[in-house]
This record gives structure tokens, C-alpha cells and sequence, in this order.
């Protein structure tokens, strides 16, 4: 037994070329490219997506929300999440087949790296039923060095979202971004090297949402139902099945489509195009194919049923709601408290005084904001606050000074505080505490 064997089934895929993997190519090139470009591109002098976790801000495509925006997050969140759920009811397990990023890296980085250095499914296979000599040492070093070199390339990728690219690889950023990106390097080497297929089957919790999310007419790989398993050519010419396996050993979750749908199928459809190999040059149509249920049972495939209007309208619903409020984004905001200490104090020239602490964040993500602060609503007012002017997404907390004569105010009033700025308005309601309020510090 193999020294990696332990209880653990290792799975060999065989390689396979077909139309379906053609678009796993495509769609994990595509993501993997806008993965590594994007935290280097920047929009309005802005990062285009970056989360910047010590403000509490995130730059996306121009814009710069805080934790203020926090219902919006919440939103895209949701919108998710609903989304996984209409493309499951419709096409099954598209998202693990083609866009998961397990999926993406075990196809596109460590696949094509075991089979550069070690060889294709049946060569690694018995590779490592061999003995431990001086060629299969090599090539395990050489593929754990690559891998390496790969994950330490995502974990900067993945880090530069949060500290900034060129702060990270300038070396510029914090100690902690730097312990991040050696837990990403860890992590993503235990799962290439070791965890793989296990964290679809035991860890991932979509794949346990399954039959919840799916029903008879969702999208899923099937074996023909109508084909038997018989050996040798003649099966084929009745439609049945030739027991060449190819399907089993090109399936990176080590199941066999053949006994019927199975949680741990993907839907990456490796199946099928082994199958559409072997029966093509065969002449047959494939027996492994994209199906559903019903269509199995001879009924046609219906799109268009309650689970899929349901999700289809509340997908609409929450992405009009977040466009709208992505749209009419708040470019300013402002928030007041109370200073903490005294509620008011009486100053020496008879006046009442209030004291207040106002924050003003520019959202805007090119302007330079100058911001004046008024009062509405009390007699004789003054007021003090340091001038504010604030760079593009800088945020300013100032004490705010709200003085009245002790004759023109002895209990509590309400009033306004009032935010200009370049026709942007902001006005925030709150009390100002007189004599009378009896609470004097
Ligand atoms: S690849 Fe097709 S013919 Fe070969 S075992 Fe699988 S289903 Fe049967
Ligand atoms: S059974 Fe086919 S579709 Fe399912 S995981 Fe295996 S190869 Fe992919």
C-alpha cells in the first residue's frame, strides 16, 4: 500500500479533452484572470474593489460605502445567496462544476501541475505505489516547490483585496497581512496536497442544500436510464453501455455515474465527455449526458415552474432594490452624539451650552468637499465648529459647539443641524438641553 494511501482512497483522474472541458478551460481562465487583475486596476483614482477593513470601507467600481452602508452588504448577500438558489433549481450544480473556486484551482493549477510532473492518472498512480527512489522524490518536491510558488501568488492576490496590491507586494503592508497571506499559503496547500475532493464531500454545505435547492427538473449529469452494462463492442450496437469505465476514471470525486445521481456528483460533466469519446467512435450517442428527472421519465423539461418564479422574483426584486440604491448612493454622511460628559454647561457670559460630536464622511470618490454647519431652530444661536474639508472618502469626527442665550431656552428643544456642501444637503434632528432640564454637569 502507498505511503499516501493510508484509509484514504486517493483518486487518479485520467485526462480527458471534450466540449464541456473546453468551458471549464474558458470560464476558470476567466476567472482566474480577473482574480489577479483586478486588485491592480483602479476606477476614479480609487481601488476597483477593495475592502479596507481598518476604516470599515469598500471601494467597488467607483463608489466608497462604509459601515454605514452596512444594509447593503447585507443586500448583495442576499441577492447571493437567491441566486444560487434559482441557477440550482435550473441548471442543478453549475456553480461547483464551472465557477467554484475549489473547482476552479484543483482543474486549472494542481491537475495540470501533477501532470506535468508526475504524469497522468494511471502514471501517478503507479508512481506512488513505488518505492521511494531518488525520480519519485524529485518529482514530489518539484510539485510541492510549484504549488507553493502558486499558493503564495493567491494568498498576495487575495491579501491585495484587503491591504492594497502594491502595498503588499512593495512590502509596505502590516505584519498581519502578511501572517493572513501565510494562512491562505497553508491552507490552500493542505487542501491541493491532501484535503481536495474531501471538502466538497464533508465540508461544503451547498452540496448538503442539494435536494432541498433542486427538484425533477433541474440540470444534473445522468447515466441513460435505458442502457444496460454489458462488456465487449456488440453492447454499443444496442445502445447499451461497454463497461469501458472511461467515465469512472476521469471523475475527480471518484464515483461511478453509472449507479445514478450521487451528492458528491459536481456536475463537471468529465463523464460526459469520456463518454461522448468513447460511443462517438462508436458511432452512438453518448450514454452520460446533461438530463433531469422528468426528462429521464420521457416528460418534457419545464423551465418555467413555482420554485423558478418564486427565486426568479425575488432575484429581480432585491437586484432592482440594491441598482436603486447603489444608483442614489449617499455620496454624504453625517451622524451627531451627544459629547459625553455634561448634558450643558452655563458659560460665563450667560449663554447655555450644548456640545456635540459630529462625524461628516465624504463618499464622493473624485471631490474635495468643504462642509459649512448651521442651525435651525433656536433663538440667538452660535456656533462653533473647526472648518471641515474633507479629501475624497475621508471621514472627520469634530466637536460641535451649540451656544444660546439662558433666557431664550430653559427646558429641552429640539432642533436641526444642517450639513452644506455643493448643493448636497444633510440635515440631522436632535435636543438641546437647557437650566431647567436639571442636569447640569
Ligand atoms: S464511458 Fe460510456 S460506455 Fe464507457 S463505461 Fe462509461 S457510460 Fe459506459
Ligand atoms: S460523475 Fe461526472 S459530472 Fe459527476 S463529478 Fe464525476 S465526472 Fe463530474
Amino acid at each position: 500500500m502507498s505511503v499516501f494511501s493510508g484509509t484514504r482512497k486517493w483518486i487518479y483522474t485520467r485526462n480527458i479533452a471534450g466540449r464541456y472541458q473546453k468551458l471549464h478551460r474558458w470560464s476558470g481562465r476567466a476567472l482566474i484572470a480577473f482574480l489577479f487583475v483586478a486588485p491592480w486596476l483602479s476606477w476614479g483614482g480609487h481601488p476597483l474593489v477593495r475592502i479596507d477593513l481598518p476604516a470599515r470601507r469598500l471601494y467597488l467600481v467607483g463608489q466608497i460605502f462604509t459601515a454605514s452602508d452596512g444594509f447593503l452588504i447585507a443586500l448583495t448577500g442576499l441577492l447571493a445567496a437567491f441566486m444560487l438558489f434559482f441557477v440550482s433549481a435550473l441548471f442543478g450544480r453549475l456553480w461547483c462544476g464551472y465557477f467554484c473556486p475549489q473547482t476552479v484551482f484543483l482543474e486549472e493549477w494542481v491537475r495540470r501541475v501533477e501532470n506535468l510532473v508526475e504524469g497522468d492518472g494511471p502514471t501517478r498512480w503507479r508512481r506512488d505505489e513505488g518505492p521511494w527512489n531518488a525520480d519519485k522524490i524529485a518529482r514530489k518536491s518539484a510539485k510541492v516547490v510549484i504549488l507553493a510558488a502558486l499558493a503564495f501568488a493567491l494568498g498576495m492576490t487575495v491579501l491585495s483585496y484587503f491591504a492594497g496590491a502594491w502595498n503588499l507586494w512593495t512590502g509596505a503592508a502590516g505584519a498581519a497581512d502578511y501572517t493572513m497571506v501565510g494562512v491562505i499559503v497553508a491552507g490552500a496547500l493542505a487542501d491541493w496536497l491532501w484535503f481536495r475532493e474531501q471538502l466538497c464531500i464533508y465540508l461544503c454545505p451547498y452540496a448538503r442544500f442539494q435536494s432541498a435547492l433542486t427538484d425533477e427538473n433541474s440540470l444534473m449529469v445522468g447515466f441513460n436510464p435505458e442502457a444496460k452494462i454489458e462488456k465487449g463492442r456488440d453492447a454499443a450496437e444496442h445502445g447499451n453501455c461497454i463497461d469501458c469505465k472511461k467515465c469512472v476514471t476521469v471523475c475527480p470525486m471518484g464515483i461511478d455515474i453509472r449507479d445514478g445521481f450521487q451528492l458528491e456528483c459536481i456536475n463537471c460533466a468529465r463523464c460526459v465527455d469520456a463518454c461522448v469519446d468513447v460511443m462517438g467512435k462508436l458511432g452512438k450517442p453518448t450514454l452520460v449526458r446533461y438530463t433531469t428527472i422528468a426528462m429521464d421519465e420521457g416528460k418534457p423539461m419545464k423551465i418555467v415552474r413555482p420554485r423558478t418564479v418564486v427565486y426568479g422574483t425575488i432575484v429581480t426584486g432585491i437586484a432592482a432594490v440594491l441598482l436603486g440604491s447603489i444608483l442614489l448612493h449617499n455620496p454624504i454622511e453625517v451622524t451627531v452624539n451627544r459629547s459625553p460628559g455634561t448634558l450643558f454647561q452655563i458659560d460665563a457670559d450667560g449663554h447655555v451650552r450644548n456640545t456635540y460630536m459630529l462625524k461628516v464622511v465624504n463618499n464622493d470618490p473624485v471631490k474635495k468637499h468643504a462642509f459649512a454647519i448651521g442651525v435651525q431652530g433656536l433663538p440667538d444661536v452660535k456656533v462653533s465648529v473647526p472648518p471641515l474639508i474633507l479629501e475624497p472618502g475621508e471621514d472627520r469626527t469634530v466637536p460641535l459647539v451649540v451656544r444660546v442665550p439662558t433666557d431664550k431656552v430653559e427646558n429641552t428643544r429640539s432642533f436641526d443641524i444642517v450639513v452644506h456642501t455643493d448643493g448636497e444637503e444633510r440635515t440631522v434632528h436632535t435636543t438641546f438641553k437647557g437650566p431647567a432640564h436639571g442636569g447640569q454637569g
